[in-house]
């Protein structure tokens, strides 16, 4: 722990922390010695964690990477913290994101943007920017992130770092502040798919505390790690009679040329393993953009209406009465990107939008859902780009809110069907930025996914 401290504080230019606390930091290190000591340590004794700001914990402050929570300390900690808490590991500190989770690029954060280590002029891609950053420069050996449109898989791949976005309701949504809830879902980052595994296998599971949390057995994620694909599979050959389905429309318009040649040689090395590639349609991809930028908004103003100034966090100084408190605090606490949803959300929930807008947008998600039923009919998994371009600019697209949104293409559509999907290093672009993999799977097949991740890693 001391170690990555030190790592942390040489690295602050990084702008990785929104919270470093050593004491708290300390005393959990001390808590795993003890238990190491004692014969008791969980699979994660002493592991060095980085935790996303959104998720409330009890001995660090959490502000989701907005001023309105300044300060805020939770009495309770989220069920996947304390579950990895509880495995021994060790928190190092609380990573900065975009605000509420909302952005591509981690520039959304009241906390300031974090920087790229591969490149410190470019973005780290969002919203768990602080986490794929704290894990890529060696500040951490692993992190949590959340996905809720991209959000652990898109900075993994800026970042050259492996993540991983369960399918929807493994991991406990219980004390992650929530943006989309039907669309949230944390997960893992780490440096291979081997430590995602280790990871996701103590963060995962049935919380009766979390409404829309499936009930399955616990699994371990690590159990197919290293074991052929099939029982055809031979030793040059692991991976023989996997199917990769890989969808025309991951392959069209504005994806950058280097980004596909990565992707696709990397689908090559796959074939050398064994696989075969199918040609599959996801005919709606376009369309994902549309529809999770109603539905994601939609549920974020309904969230977000909990922070009033009376509960948690900032309140407004001057007001004359409960009415102008809420506004000048709201006004005050919350960035422009929030504040950009909280509109289009409740525009498209009110009387006379919500047919043509959101109504729509539930058609289309459950179109998009069976868009990826229709191809994983065809295949194993389905693989491409995880984002159209490498890591952009500091700054490049932050006065158009629109392009940042065209930026997720190839990651909202799987949020809408709740599917899990990863992230895994490829290679790099002329510039030597990371590119990333995406690997798609069918509902629960994420020990399938780290399999073949790890297989290619
Ligand atoms: N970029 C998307 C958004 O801004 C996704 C973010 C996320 O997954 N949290 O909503």
């Amino acid at each position: 722990a001391q170690h990555f401290l030190k790592r942390i504080h040489a690295h602050a230019d990084l702008n990785a922390f929104i919270t470093v606390d050593e004491s708290a930091t300390l005393a959990q290190a001390a808590a795993a010695d003890a238990a190491l000591q004692s014969g008791q340590a969980g699979a994660l004794a002493g592991i060095p964690l980085a935790h996303k700001d959104v998720f409330v914990t009890t001995d660090f402050i959490t502000t989701a990477g907005s001023k309105i929570l300044t300060g805020y300390k939770s009495p309770f900690t989220a069920t996947a913290i304390a579950k990895l808490g509880a495995a021994g590991a060790v928190c190092v500190g609380k990573a900065n994101m975009d605000e509420f989770a909302m952005g591509s690029s981690n520039e959304n954060s009241f906390y300031g943007a974090v920087k790229n280590p591969w490149n410190t002029k470019m973005v780290p891609g969002g919203s768990s920017g602080g986490s794929a950053t704290a894990v890529a420069a060696g500040l951490c050996l692993g992190a949590t992130g959340t996905d809720t449109g991209g959000s652990i898989r898109q900075p993994a791949s800026f970042t050259g770092i492996t993540g991983i976005k369960p399918t929807y309701g493994r991991v406990s949504r219980y004390g992650m502040i929530a943006y989309g809830s039907s669309l949230d879902q944390g997960g893992p980052m780490a440096r291979t798919a081997e430590d995602c595994a280790l990871l996701l296998t103590e963060m995962a599971g049935f919380d009766a505390k979390d409404s829309t949390s499936i009930e399955r057995d616990d699994e371990n994620f690590s159990r197919l790690l290293n074991q052929p694909f099939s029982p055809d599979a031979t030793e040059s050959q692991p991976l023989k009679g996997l199917k990769i389905g890989v969808p025309a429309e991951f392959y069209g318009e504005g994806l950058d040329a280097e980004v596909k040649a990565a992707t696709l040689t990397a689908i090559e090395q796959f074939v050398k393993l064994g696989a075969v590639v199918v040609d599959v349609n996801l005919p709606k991809t376009e369309l994902s953009i549309p529809t999770y930028y109603v539905i994601a908004p939609a549920e974020a103003s309904s969230n977000l209406s909990r922070f009033d100034g009376v509960r948690y966090g900032h309140r407004a100084t001057t007001y004359t009465d409960l009415e102008d408190m809420y506004r000048k605090t709201r006004a005050e606490g919350f960035g422009w990107e929030v504040q950009r949803r909280i509109l289009i959300g409740t525009y498209v929930l009110s009387h006379g939008y919500y047919d043509a807008y959101y109504l729509q947008a539930q058609r289309l998600r459950r179109m998009i859902a069976q868009d990826y039923q229709n191809a994983l009919a065809q295949c194993d998994v389905i693989m491409g780009p995880v984002a159209p371009t490498t890591a952009w600019a500091l700054g490049d697209k932050t006065s158009d809110p629109v392009q940042m949104y065209l930026a997720d293409i190839y990651t909202l559509s799987l949020n809408l069907a709740g599917l899990p999907g990863m992230s895994v290093p490829c290679g790099f672009d002329g510039q030597g930025l990371p590119i990333g993999l995406q690997i798609i799977g069918n509902y629960f097949d994420e020990a399938r996914l780290l399999q073949l991740a790890h297989a290619f890693q």
